[in-house]
């Protein structure tokens, strides 16, 4: 069945990286979008796109009908699930084939039978692969249930026959929780999935996740390309994954990859799989289920095998034998992944929308970047949070480690929170380090700690308002200093900190509050400020958003600031109705003007004193004081009036 023009019927990351390998191997590429990814990455790098539908998944990545239309209007003659979506979807692919189109998976029996948790444990039971001891039974009434717990033995896991991405999932450690848990992930199960079928599992304490790549032909050839230690989970989710697992001997890995290999061929597979084992402490594994599609993590196996996976899809969908037998498989060196989320790790993992004001991925040996993203783009609440992967190799996990670490240091994300600096304290913890995570180790390592940005990032956005206003000419100074001098004041917690930034003779002087430090800057351009504090020379990365706030990276911290000093003063509100309010907490020093008094433009209204500074404060145009409401010596909130002019 030889095809030609490939329909990827995906988005985001894995749509990208498809195109680009059936590009390169002389493929024609349709993507298709949703109203709210015209603009994708994917949609530009392919040679053709068809709008699916509006934004919602149901409207369009998910809606087989209108994936099937849209091959049909870009006459493709084969489909690329990807990963999510359709991609497990049996009749989906049952149809593409109906369509007359290639489908680039396994067979739809295969999909359909590893699709429910419970049908793939009763297909591979005879094939010698070790199933965790549970209950998968048709019998699904609450007496049931607890009748097997029992023989189990607590603590249990409840899951979804049908389940997927970690939902439907529920940790059980006593017969009177059961109950409970059972109706929720039912009910859970049955809007997740539509079937509220549900099994039952002895819980393995604190296991590893070890997962096989499998890959098969349509000519019965199967083999494994070794595993992925995907231990690393928050909430039943991969959050890190690495190739090899340092848990695994050469004799442990024979074992699992020969029981994954019996797995797949206990459903005829073909094309690109995985099977999913849990290890526990001692050394046993047991088979969890299969994943019928490319992986979100089968980077880390392309860059110790090697391979492309993606090009075995498309010459296995296209009738050819596997490339390699099991024998010429070769793994050499380590790989570690981890999932890029816009997302607010401090704030219990919210995901976070809004514009990418500015993106930059990490380069170097060893460095590969799987992405969707690219500067100026819209993250919708439509789709996954996922927005990019680092995938870092090394001849060994050490170096893998560090090239991971440094390529994290240098993505920045700016205009959305993403998980960052959660995924580089993850990578550098000491229980990473020594390759002993289990999936208990983020719960058993991560505190969210409330992280307001620290003084020298604020110290580093006033540098950069300083520097950009007095690019752009439009320099506000309140005082006699001219260009010389600013201030700004940052909400920072709700409270008002106020930073004054003045040339001195070797650069930049900047003082908030007791602290004061001269900063020498030596660019301030296309994103980045190069300065250098004490001799020591550094890079900011920063951006500014629609409504003027700063967006700003420095080392581990990412934080926004926004200038309420300026709000103030530069509202035309305020301004045009001409209520002086007070740009900054200050007191009055003096008052140069009484009611009655005539006014010109310029001419100074009071004297506020800030931060041990005189800020002299005039008249924004020629007029009248209709009200003066200070005294001298008061002490003022910003944004309170204090005198009133008008036009008259
Ligand atoms: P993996 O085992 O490869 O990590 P997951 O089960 O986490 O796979 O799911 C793969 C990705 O696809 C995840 O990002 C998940 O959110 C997404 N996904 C899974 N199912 C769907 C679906 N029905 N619709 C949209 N996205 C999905
Ligand atoms: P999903 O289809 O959502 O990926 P899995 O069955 O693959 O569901 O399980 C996802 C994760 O949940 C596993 O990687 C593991 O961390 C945890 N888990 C699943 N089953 C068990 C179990 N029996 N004991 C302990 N942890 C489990
Ligand atoms: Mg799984």
């Amino acid at each position: 069945m030889s095809f030609y023009k490939i329909l990827i019927a995906n988005r985001g990351e894995i749509a990208c990286r498809i195109i680009r390998t059936a590009q390169g191997l002389g493929y024609a590429t349709v993507a298709v979008f949703s109203d709210a990814d015209a603009d994708a990455p994917h949609v530009q790098m392919a040679d053709q796109a068809v709008r699916i539908g509006p934004a919602e998944v149901g409207e369009s990545y998910l809606n087989a009908e209108r994936m099937l239309d849209a091959a049909r209007r870009s006459a493709a003659d084969a489909i690329h699930p990807g990963y999510g979506f359709l991609s497990e979807n049996a009749n989906f692919a049952k149809q593409v084939a109906e369509a007359g189109l290639t489908w680039i998976g396994p067979p739809p029996a295969a999909i359909e039978i590893m699709g429910n948790k419970s049908a793939a444990k009763q297909a591979v039971a005879d094939s010698n692969v070790p199933l965790v001891p549970g209950y998968a039974g048709a019998d699904q009434t609450d007496a049931i249930f607890v009748a097997e717990a029992d023989k189990i033995g607590y603590p249990v896991m409840v899951k979804a026959s049908a389940g997927g991405g970690g939902r439907g999932m529920r940790l059980v450690h006593s017969a009177d929780a059961l109950p409970n848990a059972l109706a929720s992930a039912r009910s859970e199960a049955l809007k997740a999935f539509g079937s509220d079928e549900l099994l039952l599992e002895k819980a393995i304490v604190n296991p590893r996740h070890i997962e096989f790549q499998v890959f098969g032909d349509q000519h019965g050839n199967i083999i494994h390309l070794g595993e992925r230690d995907c231990s690393i989970q928050r909430r039943h989710q991969k959050v890190v994954e690495e190739a090899p697992s340092p848990a695994l001997s050469a004799e442990l890995r024979a074992k699992m990859g020969a029981a994954a290999v019996a797995a797949a061929q206990a459903v005829g597979y073909y094309s690109a799989g995985t099977v999913e084992f849990l290890l526990n402490e001692a050394g046993d594994f047991y088979f969890i289920e299969m994943n019928t599609r490319l992986q979100v993590e089968h980077p880390v196996t392309e860059l110790i095998t090697g391979l492309d996976l993606v090009e075995w899809m498309l010459l296995v969908a296209d009738g050819q034998a596997l490339p390699l037998t099991q024998e010429m498989v070769s793994l050499s060196g380590h790989a570690i992944e981890v999932r890029l989320y816009a997302e607010s790790a401090e704030n219990n993992f919210l995901p976070s929308t809004g514009t990418v004001w500015h993106y930059q991925t990490p380069a170097g040996d060893g460095v590969r970047v799987d992405d969707g993203l690219r500067s100026g783009m819209a993250i919708t609440p439509f789709y996954d949070a996922m927005v990019a992967k680092l995938i870092t190799y090394g001849p060994t996990r050490a170096v893998a480690q560090r090239r991971l670490r440094r390529a994290l240091q240098q993505t920045v994300v700016l205009g959305v929170d993403t998980n960052r600096r959660f995924l580089l304290d993850t990578v550098t913890h000491p229980i990473f380090t020594a390759g002993e995570a289990t999936t208990a180790f983020i719960e058993q390592t991560w505190r969210p700690k409330p992280a307001p940005p620290s003084t020298m990032l604020e110290l580093l956005a006033a540098v950069i308002l300083y520097q950009t206003s007095a690019q752009s000419g439009s320099q506000a100074s309140f005082g006699n200093w001219g260009r010389q001098a600013a201030t700004y004041c940052f909400d920072v917690e709700k409270r008002a900190r106020l930073i004054y930034v003045e040339s001195g003779s070797q650069g930049l002087c900047v003082t908030l509050g007791e602290q004061t430090i001269d900063i020498r800057v030596l660019s301030c351009a296309d994103n980045r400020l190069v300065y250098e504090v004490d001799s020591l020379r550094d890079v900011a990365t920063f951006a500014f958003g629609a409504d003027g706030e700063l967006w700003l990276q420095a080392g581990l911290e990412t934080a926004s600031f926004e200038d309420v000093l300026l709000a103030v003063v530069d509202s035309a509100d305020v301004m045009g109705s001409g209520r002086i309010v007070a740009p900054m907490p200050g007191a009055v020093l003096r008052i140069d003007v009484a009611i009655g008094d005539r006014v010109q433009k310029g001419q100074s209204l009071l004297v506020l004193e800030a931060m041990k500074m005189e800020h002299t404060i005039s008249a924004p145009f020629d007029g009248l004081i209709e009200q003066v409401l200070i005294q001298q010596g008061q002490q003022m909130k910003p944004r309170e009036v204090m005198i009133v002019v008008s036009d008259r």
